[in-house]
């Protein structure tokens, strides 16, 4: 299996949990979003599956519900959250994978940044 339903030693499971704080953005019953605590862009919110999965790396067909959920979700949470826009405005959507991908937390999350620029990384 590709995913649980809960790490414990995971700090985006802890987050989601509530064990740790964060500033909420969104929740139902499958996805969770939050600002990022060191944000690159004037916007910077990441999204995440409440079950643990640990990067795209262990995605399967099966698990595209909630992936297209986030997917589907990121444009309105971007706009309410405060991205101008498209097309003047607009986001960037990213996702590390691995160490050679820029992943640091190995629970999968969907960054979301926008907002004027520049911003502190590209
Ligand atoms: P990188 O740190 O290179 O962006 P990741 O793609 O794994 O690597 O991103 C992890 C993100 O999680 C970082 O942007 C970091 O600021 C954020 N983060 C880490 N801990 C917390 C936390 N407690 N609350 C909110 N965001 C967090």
């Amino acid at each position: 299996m590709s995913s649980v339903s809960h790490d414990p030693q995971c700090i985006f499971c802890k987050i989601i949990a509530g064990e740790i704080p964060s500033k909420k953005v969104y929740e139902d019953e499958d996805i969770f979003a939050f600002h990022d605590i060191n944000p690159w862009a004037p916007v910077h919110f990441l999204m995440v599956p409440k079950r643990h999965i640990a990067s795209m790396a262990q995605v399967q067909a099966s698990d595209a519900p909630w992936l297209g959920k986030i997917m589907a979700k990121a444009p309105e949470l971007a706009l309410q959250m405060g991205c101008n826009p498209y097309p003047e405005g607009g986001f960037r959507i990213v996702v590390n994978t691995g160490e050679e991908g820029g992943q640091e937390v190995h629970h999968l999350h969907v960054h979301v940044m926008g907002g004027p620029r520049p911003w502190l990384k590209g």
